[in-house]
């Protein structure tokens, strides 16, 4: 493909990466499932550890090639690794970038394992120093920075509370002290925002939610130089080995021809259902940031180009086990984690969920994290109608 960057995003998702199959001329990439690959006349003096060229699949392959191109380019970055999740991109990252002693800035809404590994594992046994922080105010992050802080990691809009952070203020502090960023972009997604586009250093992304789509694979990238990349395949992917199948890579890289467009119905879908969930007597509160009420509304409308995400919190008026039984009511929502499937899911986090005290105080009570689908809009608000009525909570229009 000529001109990439003069090609809409639209564009660019259908054909970046993708080329007709040279074998066979067949206009859609094949499936190309080797674990190895056959070596030149004399191996002898090849690098094993290499991830040019095709050697063995850990160090690399075809589909995941292709992949990765595409990738690189939606999110505008130089060059692309992608791995078996996104919880194996995260850690790739960090432990390629991160070594004992360092000190690591993340923010109080992240995705669980970032949490995990920050809070208890890697401060744990390999002595990485931590902070955990409220990164929607710039503030606090600079009271946090130490002289041996290397990274600030956090998500916008984070997992679960859509917390929306100032990815350019973040950036702007952290280089002025020599500190690298790292965003984690799956809830936004390329389509909506690109943080490199504002000096984050390095985007993370699963690719399992909204750029595969269909809930039926696993896969995680990281964005970045092209010499970080080299480094995070060398030592992360060849050595510790979350490397992707060439199927899943295929899958996704299939999924995300039509990426922009169900992107754009699960923003639509998503703010269209936060409204009327917000006008409902039964809710107690509504977490999405497309609503005027919501904290970080104005930066979201800043650094959100089409839309605020399919993701969206809301709590009811009302004791633990209704959360449950209103969920037994419903038709077309699937009781499920995971998000960015074009099926709607639900998920209900109870009130002693050990991260709970993180959260602002609407979340206490307990809260459901909703990802919204491509369903028809009204066919979702009418499946929460329904649920909300059977169990005699009172709805309007
Ligand atoms: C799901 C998720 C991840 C982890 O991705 P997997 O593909 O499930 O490993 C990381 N970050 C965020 C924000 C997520 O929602």
């Amino acid at each position: 493909m000529q001109n990439s960057d003069k090609l809409s995003f639209t564009t660019r998702a259908i054909h970046a990466g993708n080329a007709a199959d040279t074998a066979t001329g067949a206009i859609e990439p094949a499936v190309y499932m080797a674990n190895s690959f056959v070596l030149p006349y004399d191996a002898s003096q090849m690098n094993w550890s290499a991830s040019e060229g095709n050697i063995y699949t850990r160090n690399g392959g075809v589909n995941q090639g292709m992949l990765e191109t595409k990738i690189a380019d939606l999110e505008g970055g130089e060059d692309c690794v992608v791995l078996a999740s996104g919880v194996a991109a995260l850690s790739a990252l960090f432990f390629t970038k991160l070594k004992k002693g360092d000190h690591v800035i993340f923010s109080t809404v992240t995705y669980i394992a970032t949490y995990r590994i920050f809070h208890e594992l890697w401060t744990e046994k390999w002595g990485i120093e931590t902070s955990i922080v409220d990164c929607t105010d710039v503030e606090n992050i600079r009271n946090a920075i130490r002289p041996n802080t290397r990274l600030i990691h956090f998500e916008t809009p984070g997992n679960p509370t859509l917390c929306i952070c100032d990815i350019e203020a973040i950036v702007k502090l952290a280089h002025e002290h020599g500190i690298l960023v790292s965003a984690d972009n799956t809830f936004s997604s390329p389509y909506n925002t690109r943080p490199l586009e504002y000096g984050v250093d390095f985007v993370v992304e699963s690719l399992t939610k909204y750029i595969n789509g269909h809930g039926d694979s696993m896969g995680g990238a990281i964005i970045g130089p092209h010499d970080d990349m080299e480094r995070i395949r060398y030592e992360a992917q060849v050595n510790i080995g979350g490397c992707i199948s060439p199927f899943n890579a295929w899958l996704i890289q299939r999924g995300c021809t039509t990426f922009p467009l169900r992107m754009q119905v699960h923003n639509d879908n998503a703010l269209a259902i936060a409204q009327w969930l917000e006008r409902q007597p039964c809710v107690s509160f509504v977490a999405y940031p497309g609503l005027e009420r919501h904290k970080g509304h104005e930066l979201a409308v800043k650094q959100m180009e089409h839309g605020f995400g399919g993701v969206l919190c809301f709590g009811l008026h009302g004791e633990h086990d209704l959360y449950n039984r209103v969920i037994t009511h419903l038709r077309i929502f699937t009781s499920a984690v995971s998000l960015g499937n074009a099926a709607s899911l639900i998920v209900f986090l109870g009130e002693d969920d050990e991260r709970m005290y993180l959260y602002p105080e609407e979340f206490h009570n307990g809260f459901y994290r909703v990802a919204i689908g491509i369903e028809d809009k009204n066919d979702l608000i009418h499946d929460l109608r329904q649920a909300f009525n059977a169990e005699g909570l009172e709805t309007v229009d």
